[in-house]
């Protein structure tokens, strides 16, 4: 059966991927197990959908490898009902891993072919806490704002000033920061009106692309 193939497949994900390189959160474990990363991909690339690497999904724009995928929510440390802002809807594979672990999810997409495509998926799987909109993350989304976490998908020269006023005091903030080509996973902790930095591993991941992030060639 081509469903309880998608689950083997996930499982072996899971064991040689995830768990094996460290990742220890039962709760990021189990999402892991239960998300449909095969839903999330371009039909062409289904048979790659649980392999070790990012995928092509429109735009000129990848969803991210599932080992990144689990070590940025990892880094969130979530314990259920926190209200999340990610930027950087992609795909939706990460929105969901969230929207699992976390109470309310909010995500902005730039490219509305991607998140619009992203929140037909999301509703069709049945989410219920997730709300995407289009337009440009380095600004933030004010109106639900504060976040207890805020996750970027793409990589910025700087954190966006922006989500750092966003974040709530205690929170975390989820980052890829450094020059376009190879950037350093870091996670930001915010006490008043002073940050902490973590930095976790280096990274590749697409350009953060807006007023607070990099300039459109366009
Ligand atoms: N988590 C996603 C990652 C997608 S790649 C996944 O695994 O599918 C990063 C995404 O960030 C791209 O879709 C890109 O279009 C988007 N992006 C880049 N700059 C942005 C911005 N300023 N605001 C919102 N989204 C942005």
């Amino acid at each position: 059966m081509v469903g309880e193939n998608f689950f083997s497949l996930r499982e072996e994900m899971v064991k040689n991927q995830i768990v094996a390189r460290g990742i220890k959160d039962q709760r990021v474990i189990r999402a892991f197990l239960k998300v449909p990363r095969h839903i999330f991909v371009l039909e062409k690339d289904l048979p790659q959908a649980y392999n070790d690497h990012p995928l092509p999904i429109g735009e000129g724009q990848t969803i991210s490898q599932p080992y990144m995928v689990a070590l940025m929510t990892e880094c969130l440390r979530l314990k259920g009902g926190e209200r999340v802002l990610e930027i950087g809807t992609g795909s939706g594979y990460q929105t969901a891993i969230l929207a699992e672990l976390a109470g309310e999810v909010y995500s902005i997409e730039r490219f509305p072919s991607l998140g619009e495509k992203a929140g037909m998926l999301l509703a069709k799987l049945g989410y219920k806490n997730i709300s995407i909109k289009v337009g440009d993350g380095t600004l933030g989304w004010e109106e639900f704002s504060p976040y207890d976490r805020i996750i970027v998908t793409a990589s910025s020269p700087e954190i966006p000033s922006p989500l750092i006023t966003q974040l709530k005091e205690g929170g975390y903030l989820v980052i890829p920061l450094g020059e376009s080509f190879s950037q350093v996973l870091t996670v930001v902790e915010k006490f008043g009106d002073k940050i902490k930095r973590q930095e976790i591993c280096g990274c590749v991941f697409v350009p953060l692309i807006g007023r607070y992030g990099w300039q459109s060639d366009d």
